[in-house]
């Protein structure tokens, strides 16, 4: 049973959300304990890393690990130890000892799911079969080292990564400048689907063709076949030999634990509400595991990304300790490196725009990051979604070898801010020649799409002259 008077708070899981949670809670209440449950036997470790360690960016998957320091009668971490029950009437846990086989019962006052999600198969002959036999994902270190290692020994020196998002896309670079043929593909034609326009994930196709990747967008992989390992992968009825498969799908909320306890779940998660709490009081939710509701407008929405998962971590954990935080939404603010591409976004897509009804419009521009005279010059291609009622920003997508990530956490900002293109207009931002424009590429972008949009230029709604002091 908890001690008398000081408050016992559980965590499931020591993700990004996990571990937020808990300095959280810990920050909020100077009486409450906090106890994290983890199955893996080590402490914290960065899944963003794994891509480049695959790649030989960093060292080794130790470099991803970082140690959780215990704090006596505040924070307890149980590792190897998996939660596998919940009774929410009398506030308690069944846990096993995965080292043991022992079993506990762990009981608390506020709990927290922070378990994250699972990496999704493909339902086609011989995923499910050789999963761990030339089959792989990318989720943790264990699975990613398995690509490492398949990737050095590989007798064929051929891959095929499934899967169009940042972690296929991550993986299928690495993978090819560890020196391997790649296949990369898709059932539908764009990549990152969530987060471009078809034409702007066009640029990001057109840059893996040319680091050599044999991309097959728009064709999917039927089957894997081979005898006692893979062998070869079928596509739109090609045999292709391989001896590695890297399924990055997606993935799914684990929302097993919130079920047992009677949570509303849906497909896309564990539905809490702008406190991080499910529908069932006392049990909060927060990171992969979670379906929340957009910034802009409270649509249903999930992210399943570190950024939200942090956040979302925070909220639940001053929540659960007896704070009151609000969790604002996500926009979807996005970033990741494909070969010399930083490819960032941020809000809606004009299709994601147009489903929910926006009279949404898009414009895009290709520009100079810097003055003409300067060396080292690179172009950014940008792409505003805006509403054409009102010229409301909803969404910005940015590619280039510079300055796109900044440029779309400039536009995340403008859209939670409710900014339209006209404020855009009238912002002020830094400009040194070696970073950026004076008419940075914003501007021209923004000064376009007024015109695409027939916005007319806002009239000052007063007319003042600063007083002059004498000194
Ligand atoms: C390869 C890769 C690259 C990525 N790159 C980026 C990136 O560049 N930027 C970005 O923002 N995001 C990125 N992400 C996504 C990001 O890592 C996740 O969104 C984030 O880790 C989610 O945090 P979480 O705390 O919800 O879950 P996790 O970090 O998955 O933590 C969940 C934890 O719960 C534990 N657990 C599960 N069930 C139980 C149980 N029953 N009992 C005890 N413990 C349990 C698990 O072992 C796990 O440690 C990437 C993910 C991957 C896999």
């Amino acid at each position: 049973m908890p001690d008398e008077g000081r408050m016992e708070i559980v965590i499931v899981g020591l993700g990004a959300s996990g571990l937020y949670a808990s300095r959280s809670a810990l920050n909020t209440n100077r009486n409450c304990h906090v106890t994290i449950v983890e199955k893996r036997d080590f402490d914290q470790f960065s899944p963003c890393g794994l891509p480049f360690v695959i790649e030989g960016i960093v060292p080794d998957f130790d470099h991803l690990k970082h140690s959780v320091p215990e704090v006596k009668g505040k924070l307890t971490k149980l590792l190897s130890h998996e939660v596998v029950g919940i009774d929410p009437a009398s506030r308690t846990l069944d846990v096993k000892d995965l080292s043991s086989g022992e079993s506990k019962v762990l009981a608390y006052d506020a709990l927290i799911l922070s378990n994250g999600s699972i990496p999704v198969n493909l339902p086609i002959p011989g995923a499910k079969e050789f999963l761990g036999r030339g089959v792989h994902f990318c989720s943790d270190i264990d699975d990613s080292s398995g690509i490492l290692r398949a990737a050095l020994a590989s007798s064929r020196k051929k891959a095929v990564v499934v899967g169009g998002g940042a972690i296929g896309l991550e993986v299928a670079v690495a993978l090819r400048e560890r020196g391997l043929d790649v296949v990369i593909t898709k059932r539908t034609p764009p990549p990152f689907p969530r987060n471009l326009d078809p034409e702007m994930g066009k640029l990001i196709t057109d840059h893996l063709i040319e680091l050599g990747i044999d991309v097959r967008f728009g064709q999917g992989i039927d089957a894997v076949n081979g005898a006692d390992s893979v062998e070869s992968v079928v596509i739109q009825g090609e045999t292709i030999p391989c001896d590695m498969v890297v399924m990055a799908v997606g993935t799914r909320p684990n929302t097993r634990l919130a079920e047992l306890a009677g949570c509303d779940v849906t497909r896309e998660g564990v539905v809490v509400d702008n406190r991080m709490e499910t529908s069932v009081k006392g049990i909060f939710a927060t990171g992969d595991v979670v379906r929340t509701y957009s910034r802009i407008d409270r649509t249903p929405a999930t992210m399943q990304l570190a950024t939200s998962a942090f956040r979302q971590g925070m909220v639940a954990g001053t929540n659960a300790a007896g704070g009151n935080a609000e969790y604002k939404g996500v926009l979807n603010t996005f970033l990741t490196k494909i070969g010399k591409f930083e490819i960032a976004s941020t809000g809606y897509t004009l299709e994601q725009a147009t489903s929910l009804g926006y009279q949404a419009k898009a414009v895009s521009t290709k520009k100079e990051i810097k003055p003409h005279y300067m060396p080292d010059n690179s172009d950014v291609h940008l792409r505003v979604v805006a509403d054409e009622r009102d010229g409301r920003v909803l969404g910005l997508q940015a590619i280039g070898e510079q300055g796109a990530g900044w440029r779309v956490n400039l536009f995340a900002l403008a859209i939670q801010a409710g900014m339209t293109l006209h404020d855009l207009m009238d912002s002020e931002l830094s400009y040194n020649p070696p970073v950026s424009q004076m008419y940075d590429p914003i501007y021209q972008l923004v000064e376009i799409a007024l015109k695409r949009l027939r916005l007319e230029p806002k009239a000052p709604a007063e007319v003042f002259l600063p007083s002059v002091k004498e000194a």
